[in-house]
C-alpha cells in the first residue's frame, strides 16, 4: 500500500492507546502502547497504521521515510490552556516582582491583566498576529501541533472580536491547529471597577451573542471564566456559563488557583470539559471531579512563574479517578512557558507524575481536554497526522532533562514542518 511519510526504525514508539475509546483515567493513566523498533505511516494527513518497523516497512511504500534509529517517537502535544495571543510585555512587572512586589499589588497599581489589556486593545488585528506568530513558532518548535488560546485581553465587545479574528487569521496562516476560547470574563476591566455586575451584564448580553453570532473562519468552540477572588464570583461564573451553555459553547473553568470558591464543582454540575489550575481545590469537589468527564488540567508553570510553592494536587485527583491533562497556560503575566518539554519536567517534580503520566496528560488526556479526543493525540489509525521524534533514547528522558529542546522533527498533518 501507498503511504505519503514513514517514519521507522524509531528506539521506541509511544502509541498512546485510547482506553475503551476514551482518555487515560485515575490510576490507568501512563499506558504509553510501547513499541520498540517501531514505525508509524500516514497518508492524505492522517495515521494508516502503527507497529513493528519490519511489519510496516513490509505493508507500506512511501514517498518520504524519516529514520528515527535511537530516538522516541510520540504523537505531537497538545497545549489545552494558552493566552498565547496578546501584545506587549510585562517584564517591567517581572523586575518588580523579583524584587519583592506581590501580584496582587501590582495589580492594584494597574498592572497585571489590565496592562496586556490597554497594550491588546491599542493593537490593530495586524500587529496582535504579527506578535503572536514567533510564540507559535515556539510553540511547535517544542512539540505543541494543537494549541488551545482564549481571548480575554480585549474586555470590550469589539476587542474580544478583534482577538477572535486575530486567532482565525493565525491558525489559517500557521501549521498549528488554533483552539479558540471566548474569555471575556478573565477580569474586570478599570472602567467597571465600581460595578463588576455591570461588566457580567455587558458579557451576558452583548459579548457572548455577539461570539456566538460572529462569522469567523474559526469558531470559538469554548467559554471560559476566571472564578476567583478579585476576578468573577461563583454566581457570577454560573450566570456567565449557563447563558452560555445556552448558546451552545462547551464551557472551561479557571478554578481554585489562589483561592477556593466552588468553581470546580460548578464545573462538574455543568458538565464543563475541563476545570483548569485546580491548586487548591477541595476533597469533596475532587471526589466530584473524579466521578465526572470534566477534564483537571493542572498549569504547573504558573505557580512556578510565581515562585509559589503550593501545586495541583494530581495524586489525590489520579486517586479520584479523574482525567488529568497538562498545559502550559502561556501568558504574558504569570508564565511565558512555550515549552510543553519543560511543563513535563515540572510536572515530574512537583506533582509529581512518572515521565509516561506525564506523556499521556500533554497527548491524548490534553485533546480531551479540548473537545478533540477522538482526533489527535494518538497514534491510532485514523487520526491526524501530527507526529514528534524526539532526540532521546528513552521516553523517560522527558522531565529528566531540561531546559534544551528535545524535538527534532514535527509533522503536522502528514507534512515535516520543524526539523527534517
Ligand atoms: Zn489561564
Amino acid at each position: 500500500m501507498k503511504a505519503d511519510l514513514l517514519i521507522h526504525s524509531a528506539a521506541q514508539l509511544c502509541t498512546i492507546p485510547p482506553h475503551n475509546g476514551g482518555p487515560q483515567r485515575g490510576r490507568a493513566l501512563g499506558d504509553l502502547g510501547l513499541i520498540e523498533n517501531g514505525a508509524v505511516a500516514c497518508a492524505d494527513g492522517h495515521i494508516t497504521a502503527a507497529g513493528p518497523t519490519a511489519q510496516l516497512r513490509a505493508d507500506w511504500q512511501a514517498t518520504v521515510e524519516v529514520d528515527a534509529s535511537g530516538k522516541v517517537v510520540c504523537p505531537g502535544f497538545v497545549d489545552p490552556h494558552t493566552h498565547v495571543v496578546w501584545a506587549g510585555d510585562r517584564a517591567n512587572e517581572f523586575e518588580q516582582r523579583v524584587r519583592g512586589a506581590t501580584y496582587m499589588e501590582i495589580m492594584a497599581a494597574g498592572g497585571g491583566i489590565m496592562a496586556t489589556v490597554r497594550a491588546t486593545r491599542a493593537a490593530t488585528p495586524e500587529q496582535l498576529v504579527e506578535e503572536t506568530l514567533p510564540r507559535l513558532d515556539h510553540l511547535l518548535a517544542h512539540g505543541s501541533t494543537t494549541v488551545e488560546v482564549k481571548t480575554g485581553y480585549g474586555l470590550t465587545t469589539a476587542d474580544e472580536l478583534k482577538m477572535l479574528d486575530a486567532i482565525a487569521a493565525l491558525d489559517a496562516d500557521h501549521p498549528v491547529t488554533l483552539v479558540p476560547t471566548f474569555l471575556g470574563a478573565h477580569a474586570v476591566p478599570t472602567e467597571y471597577r465600581n460595578d463588576p455586575d455591570g461588566y457580567v451584564d455587558l458579557v451576558v448580553e452583548d459579548m457572548l451573542p455577539a461570539v456566538s453570532a460572529h462569522n469567523s473562519r474559526l469558531e470559538a468552540r469554548f467559554c471560559d471564566v476566571f472564578c476567583e477572588e478579585g476576578a468573577f464570583s461563583l454566581t457570577q461564573t454560573r450566570r456567565i456559563l449557563e447563558t452560555a451553555q445556552a448558546l451552545g459553547f462547551g464551557l472551561k473553568v479557571h478554578a481554585d488557583e489562589f483561592k477556593p470558591l466552588g468553581g470546580t464543582g460548578l464545573a462538574v454540575e455543568l458538565g464543563a470539559v475541563s476545570a483548569d489550575h485546580l491548586v487548591c481545590t477541595t476533597a469533596q469537589e475532587i471526589e466530584q471531579l473524579g466521578r465526572s468527564d470534566t477534564v483537571a488540567v493542572a498549569l504547573p508553570a504558573t505557580p512556578f512563574g510565581l515562585a509559589h510553592h503550593d501545586y495541583t494536587p494530581a495524586q489525590a485527583i489520579l486517586d479520584a479517578g479523574s482525567i488529568l491533562a497538562l498545559a502550559t497556560d502561556c501568558n504574558p503575566g504569570t508564565a511565558w512557558c512555550e515549552s510543553v518539554p519543560f511543563i513535563i519536567a515540572l510536572a515530574c517534580r512537583y506533582l509529581p507524575l512518572t515521565p509516561a503520566q506525564a506523556l499521556v496528560a500533554v497527548t491524548l488526556n490534553a485533546a480531551h481536554a479540548v473537545g478533540l479526543g477522538d482526533r489527535v493525540g494518538s497514534l491510532a489509525a485514523g487520526r491526524a497526522a501530527d507526529v514528534l521524534v524526539l532526540d532521546l533514547p528513552d521516553y523517560r528522558h522527558l522531565g529528566y532533562r531540561f531546559g534544551t529542546n528535545p524535538v527534532a522533527t514535527v509533522v503536522k498533518r502528514g507534512r515535516i514542518v520543524v526539523g527534517h
